[in-house]
């Protein structure tokens, strides 16, 4: 019997192996290496009529594909916030002569968000920036200048195959 070695990590898998799906391939991966990925069922014996007309799957793994910018969320694309929010919210709250209550009524958000905010302990994502933003009418998102913006994680496919190259090198 073929000893079977982790697609991820290298190490020979004890027992049976795990299939996880990674960035629509499946890899054969050892219990700790699961995590990284999907798990997908397993075929049964009986169910591969829906091969249809495919090559059967490639026993290694494709070439990775051009790495991405991951953990960008689409709404957020290319915008940042500011890096003093706590302060411009602050300001802009006490120029409008709103409570921290008042204001969080009025974003339909709790006030331990606005006293987070304002103490610079939480930033706000990019939907609530926005919504402080009108509120307040104050400016708390900047464009990002560095990378060429071209992020389009969808953020739900796990692993990618840059990141399994990085663990192999672990
Ligand atoms: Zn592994």
């Amino acid at each position: 019997m073929a000893e079977r070695r982790c697609e991820i990590c290298g190490r020979p898998i004890q027992g049976q192996p795990k299939i996880v799906k990674v960035e629509g391939s499946e890899l054969r991966v050892c219990e700790e290496c699961a995590q990284f990925g999907r798990e997908v069922a397993r075929p049964r014996a009986g169910s591969e009529r829906r091969a249809r007309g495919r090559a059967p799957a490639p026993r290694r793994a494709p070439r990775p594909r051009r790495s991405r910018p991951r953990g960008v969320d689409p709404f957020s694309e290319g915008y940042e916030v500011v890096p003093d929010y706590a302060e411009r919210v602050r300001e802009a709250r006490e120029e409008k002569g709103w409570s921290q209550e008042e204001l969080a009524e009025k974003l339909g958000e709790k006030v331990s968000v606005i006293r987070r905010i304002e103490a610079g302990k939480m930033e706000p994502d990019v939907d609530l920036a926005r919504k402080l933003e009108k509120v307040l009418e104050v400016k708390l998102l900047e464009p990002l200048e560095s990378t060429g913006s071209e992020a389009s994680s969808s953020g739900d496919e796990g692993l990618t195959l840059g990141d399994v190259v990085e663990i192999r090198r672990k």
